[in-house]
């Protein structure tokens, strides 16, 4: 009968209590082996995830609509939803059905969300990518101090660090955290999406800053966060803000952390939003990791290798000690080829221990992760001893944090099977001869009729009675039956101590006996008792494990390092690339560069990439090369190229050049190229002047700019006029080292006026009219532009290049003859002044109209601008 009344039932009152608990997430309801959503949750995730929409029950006279996922294949599920954006809360049964069932026929089964999946929290193996981290981070402000904190819950790494507003928008494209905590009307929308992190909302007070010390006092377990190092009020308060909110996804179960890590200001080289997505570091512009440096140059064997790799490359060092140190670990391998092959071979079987103990530390951990932490230690314990006492301190370091773990791997060698299953909920992970009740209870289990013919034997034998039986009925389970023939004397002493009678038949006598009804209730119960043993060494074990965890820890950062020196030193010797020298001068030398990534690209289509030398300075004066040469030359590549292997240097890599002697790079700028982003109403224009304004505004002398076709987006004297203006500044203001490239020929007179300024350029050859490609980078000017030539080659139509071929003769011998026009005019130019456009050829009437679309640079409208302006035209015709 349907339920039109008002009143819930009482499971749907359950769920509905549960629902409004947990504001601002999809409830995911435990009923027997399904999760069932309800309402418009059921609506919402049945369209996310593709799935049929059912109806159950009513509700206020309604339909409830309703979907649901089986539990075994939630995983699958839980993932898309929180790609799509959902979060999701699980409420589990917390009870077995048959409890609640006894409080009376009407009460419903104890449920509670047990845990809010999000994107930041995420643990799962299934859930998250093995070469990613996946941080969660928080932003808070105190009165005139921001900080930002952020932490991987399924590697346990959390830091923190002074950060005011304008520094977020590059940390953030720095980490990419998934999930990015920040007070209510903080206004971070716009920052979150830019990062493609999702942005929660948390009510003011959790990130209260005393809160906040007090919350990571009990989580560390210490009286005060001294030990850790000072923090301010911000970072307090952003770290406090983290914990809170773990606390409340996790309800209550705390991931292991480990102590919060203040990261120094100017520890690494600065690189921006803008920079880091133009060349491409870890991200293709096309979106996927396909086509960027890192995958490029990642020959990393395990995942938290892979993990370090994308954090030295997002943020090389300015450290020079380290970078030293680690450059020695490289260069150690790359001298031993044996001992790297070796190391290699063995961390190839090294699992991703830092997840499998955060797993662990949020009891959703099984046997597998158990045997992770076993083969890791041992594996660790292996390479350590492979490594040689003289090797470089950094892999001496590792070898010491990868000794010291054999009672740990001993236990769980003694204790685990080879291969385990996923789950201890099954049990069958424990091996046989750990645990001596274990194997016993196992025993009965799978030999139970042998123990008991054996039992039937004895008791044959004790009563003297060969055709004595042991049976079992569903009634009275085990029992011992002869014919009635013995029953008196089986009923006498001595024998009625042993045997206790339990019925008479017509011809049967039936007993059981002390040992027999133990035999009975241990066979019974075995498996259940087997599982409750391997479940009880499961805890022990993983007691044993987080008892380690902050070593366990140290051995899995020790395997990352000791992966990533073997991979940077495997691509050094498999590419023939060199050690660079880095140090304090504003040296920036590089002989032989190469593009790691379009040399790959060339190579897979048997094409061989032209190496070129760069030499900005070695002395102290500015240095800028100026780089003209037509498109399509090559000199985008050699600009993002040299501006890689910076990269690379200070991330402590080898780099694909003959030579490079690099003085340390503190800011690492690039505009290059053109991207709209019509998304926040900007043009491509606009665009490049605000990333160029950040260069100029930003870049000390230590700073490495790489700026590309400057001015591109407007009028060619606005273009000219300002790319010129740009490189006086950097030349005179910024006095750092660049690389200019442009197709301005006019702007190759300034390094006649600007001492640290050189010309060069991209080689190409004229052939029979067709323009051949050189990709040499040369000292002077490039002649021409080629623009007709290289139009050609890209299929424009025949017509409209013979066409444009007479256009640019006839221009060019006009400003031949025009003589006092640009060439003249950029030599009589003071500096800082802009190009005067050429006069217009007067006109004899210009109408209001004509005069106002003279005017107009569609590149270089917003599209409201644009409308603007068409409200505008019509005004005037
Ligand atoms: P530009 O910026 O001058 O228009 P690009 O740097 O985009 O030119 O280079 C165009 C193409 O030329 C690249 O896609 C690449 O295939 C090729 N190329 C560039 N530099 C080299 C080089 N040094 N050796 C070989 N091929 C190169």
């Amino acid at each position: 009968m349907k339920d039109t009344t008002d009143q819930p039932t009482p499971m749907m009152a359950q769920y509905l209590a549960i629902r409004d608990a947990n504001p601002g997430a999809l409830l995911f309801y435990r009923m027997g082996d399904f999760y069932e959503m309800f309402f418009d949750d059921a609506v919402a995730a049945a369209a996310a995830l593709d799935i049929a929409l059912t109806k159950r029950g009513t509700h206020g006279g309604e339909p409830i609509p309703m979907c649901g996922v089986p539990v075994h294949a939630a995983e699958s599920y839980l993932l898309t939803l929180i790609r799509k954006g959902f979060r999701v809360a699980i409420a589990e049964q917390l009870e077995d059905p048959a409890e609640a069932k006894k409080r009376g026929s009407k009460s419903v089964v104890a449920r509670d969300v047990v845990r809010l999946v999000t994107p930041g929290t995420l643990t799962e193996e299934s859930l998250l990518e093995a070469r990613r981290h996946n941080y969660l981070a928080a932003w808070a402000q105190v009165r005139e101090d921001c900080a930002l904190a952020w932490v991987d819950i399924s590697t346990g790494v959390f830091q923190v660090m002074d950060c005011a507003h304008a520094r977020l928008a590059p940390e953030l494209a720095r980490l990419a955290p998934r999930e990015l905590l920040a007070a209510d009307g903080s206004g971070l929308d716009d920052l979150a999406a830019e990062a493609g992190a999702a942005l929660t909302d948390l009510h003011a007070s959790a990130f209260d800053s005393a809160a906040g010390a007090r919350r990571l006092c009990s989580l560390y377990g210490v009286e005060t966060l001294d030990g850790f190092g000072s923090f301010t009020r911000a970072e307090l308060a952003a770290m406090g803000a983290i914990v809170d909110y773990l606390e409340l996804t996790q309800k209550g179960k705390l991931p292991l952390l480990r102590p919060p890590v203040r990261e120094r200001a100017g520890g690494a080289m600065q690189i921006d939003a803008a920079t880091r997505r133009n060349l491409e570091l870890t991200q293709a512009l096309s979106g996927g990791r396909e086509g960027s440096l890192l995958s490029a140059i990642d020959r990393t064997v395990t995942a938290a290798g892979a993990r370090l790799l994308e954090r030295r490359i997002s943020a090389p060092s300015r450290d020079l000690p380290l970078i030293h140190a680690r450059q020695d670990a490289v260069a150690s391998l790359v001298d031993d080829p044996r001992l790297m092959a070796d190391l290699r071979t063995a961390l190839a079987r090294v699992p991703d221990m830092d997840r499998a103990l955060s797993r662990l530390a949020l009891d959703r951990g099984g046997p597998r992760d158990l045997a992770a932490i076993r083969a890791g230690l041992a594996q660790g314990a292996a390479i350590a001893a492979r490594l040689p006492i003289e090797a470089a301190p950094v892999l001496r370091d590792a070898a010491r944090d990868l000794t010291g773990h054999d009672d740990l791997i001993r236990l769980l060698d003694d204790a685990l099977v080879a291969e385990p299953p996923l789950l201890a909920r099954d049990g069958g992970f424990v091996a046989s001869g750990h645990d001596k009740d274990l194997d016993q209870t196992r025993r009965l289990r799978d030999e139970g009729r042998g123990v008991i013919a054996g039992m039937q034997a004895d008791y044959a034998a004790l009563a003297g009675v060969q055709s004595l039986k042991i049976k079992h009925n569903n009634v009275l389970g085990y029992f011992i039956e002869t014919t009635t023939t013995h029953a008196e004397r089986m009923m006498a002493p001595p024998l009625n101590a042993t045997f206790i009678h339990r019925q008479t038949t017509a011809n049967q006598i039936r007993f059981t006996t002390v040992d027999l009804s133990e035999l009975e209730t241990r066979i019974l119960n075995a498996r259940d008792r087997a599982l409750e043993i391997e479940r009880g060494i499961f805890e022990q074990l993983r007691a044993a494990v987080l008892e380690q965890a902050a070593a366990i820890g140290q051995a899995a950062r020790a395997l990352a390092e000791i992966d990533l020196a073997a991979a940077f030193a495997d691509i050094a010797t498999g590419e023939g690339w060199t050690r660079p020298q880095v140090d304090d001068s504003r040296a920036f030398v590089i002989e032989g560069g190469r593009h790691p990534v379009v040399e790959r690209a060339l190579k897979r289509k048997a094409d061989s990439f032209v190496a070129n030398d760069c030499a900005l300075t070695e002395g102290e004066t500015p240095a800028i090369w100026l780089l003209t040469g037509p498109n399509m030359a090559g000199k985008s590549t050699f600009l993002r190229q040299n501006a890689l292997i910076a990269v690379l240097a200070q991330a402590g890599a080898f780099v694909p050049a003959r030579r490079a002697h690099i003085g340390l790079v503190s800011q690492l700028f690039s505009r290059v190229g053109a991207a709209d982003d019509l998304a926040r109403g900007r043009s491509t224009f606009m665009v490049e002047m605000v990333e160029t304004a950040a260069i100029l505004n930003q870049a000390d002398d230590r700073a490495l700019v790489i700026l590309d076709e400057i001015g591109r987006g407007t009028a060619t004297w606005d273009g000219l006029s300002i790319a010129w203006a740009v490189m006086e500044h950097l030349h005179e203001a910024n006095r750092c080292r660049a690389l200019f490239a442009t197709h301005y020929h006019e702007m190759t007179a300034l390094s006649a006026k600007l001492d640290g300024v050189e010309n060069a350029t991209v080689a190409v050859r004229e052939w029979e009219g067709e323009v051949i490609f050189l990709h040499e980078v040369r000292k002077g000017a490039a002649d021409r532009s080629y623009g007709v030539q290289v139009a050609r080659l890209a299929g424009l139509p025949a017509s409209v290049v013979e066409r444009a071929r007479a256009v640019l003769d006839a221009l060019e011998s006009g400003e031949r003859e025009g003589a006092a026009r640009p060439a003249a005019l950029i030599d009589d130019l003071p500096l800082f002044r802009a190009v005067p456009p050429a006069p217009p050829p007067a006109r004899v009437k210009e109408s209001p109209l004509e005069a106002r679309m003279k005017d107009i640079h569609p590149d270089a409208l917003t599209p409201r601008e644009a409308l603007d302006l068409i409200y505008d035209l019509k005004a005037l015709s």
